[in-house]
């Protein structure tokens, strides 16, 4: 029983559609995947719809955008309730932040390279959460890089002239409210170094209190001395151990299945959680 819990769709800034990736979860050999597109649940229906026709079965999901002391960091959340009023407001309220700062990055940009609003938009489907996965996929169409990768590490850079923040919600505060809505929070590729900085131990230790329940430890992003690291922190702080992919289609080398999670985790996630899962 092979089981992924962090994937997404192009309703944020994956290639495949909900439908199209429970499909690929089933060549992949999947027998659970969680669709945890950014800040948004828009992608729920549509792959719940494709449960019983791909014999997978779904974990609703959402990957947050939050900030800890500065440090940019994604927090998932399982099973949660959609219609909790003040989690999908954060929700909203972070989509819009993105789409402007998406807009400032390309006005920016332009100082060097010719590049429309209309073609970012011409990379994401309507409802989708922007974000500069689209801009990279605008400026390949445009022919300034090869790849997302490429134009991640020019372009894109955080560390480059074109860069541009948003405002995210606090982490703490973010847990305390997935647990309110009903939903399970596990810190993502927390020690991620690419991203840019990272949290500390005793910034993780201090979110148990608020609610914490797991970490994401076996990801691409981290190097076995990570794995190594997260395991026993984890193991030191009751915290339930994830492994996934992080796939995002044809927008990254990440493959499903890559990484996966233990049954006995998922077992306890869907104990906490306020939704099931949905099962073919
Ligand atoms: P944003 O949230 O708009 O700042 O963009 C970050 C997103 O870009 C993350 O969700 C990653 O999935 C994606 N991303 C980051 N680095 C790369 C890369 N080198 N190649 C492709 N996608 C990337
Ligand atoms: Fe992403
Ligand atoms: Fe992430
Ligand atoms: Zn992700």
């Amino acid at each position: 029983m092979a089981i992924d819990l962090h994937t997404h769709s192009s309703v944020s800034d994956g290639t495949d559609t909900p439908r199209e990736l429970m499909f690929q979860a089933a060549r992949s050999g999947l027998s659970v995947v969680a669709l945890t597109d950014h800040d948004t649940t828009a992608g729920w229906q549509e792959a719940a719809e494709a449960v019983a026709p791909s014999g997978v079965a779904l974990v609703r999901g959402t990957e947050i955008s939050v900030e800890s002391d500065g440090i940019s960091v994604h927090l998932l959340s399982y099973l949660h309730d959609p219609g909790h009023e003040e989690l999908a407001r954060e929700f909203a309220r972070t989509r819009e932040f993105r789409g402007s700062r998406a807009k400032t990055i390309v006005e920016r940009i332009n100082a060097d390279y010719p590049l429309r609003w209309s073609d970012v938009e011409a990379q994401a489907s309507p409802e989708a959460t922007i974000g500069r996965p689209h801009i990279a996929d605008a400026l390949v169409e445009s022919g300034y890089v090869r790849d997302r990768t490429e134009a991640f590490a020019e372009i894109l850079s955080p560390t480059g002239p074109y860069y541009v923040r948003y405002q995210t919600p606090a982490l703490a505060h973010t847990v305390e409210l997935v647990r309110a809505a009903g939903g399970v929070p596990v810190l993502a590729h927390v020690r991620a170094k690419a991203r840019g900085r990272v949290i500390s131990d005793d910034a993780i230790a201090a979110l148990v209190e608020h609610g914490l329940v797991g970490i994401e430890v076996d990801h691409r992003d981290h190097t076995a001395g990570d794995r190594a690291h997260l395991r026993r922190l984890a193991q030191d702080l009751g915290l339930l151990i994830t492994g996934s992919s992080d796939y995002h289609g044809r927008g990254k080398p990440n493959l499903l299945a890559e990484n996966t999670t233990d049954p006995r985790v998922l077992a306890q996630i869907e104990e906490r959680a306020h939704l099931d899962v949905i099962r073919p």
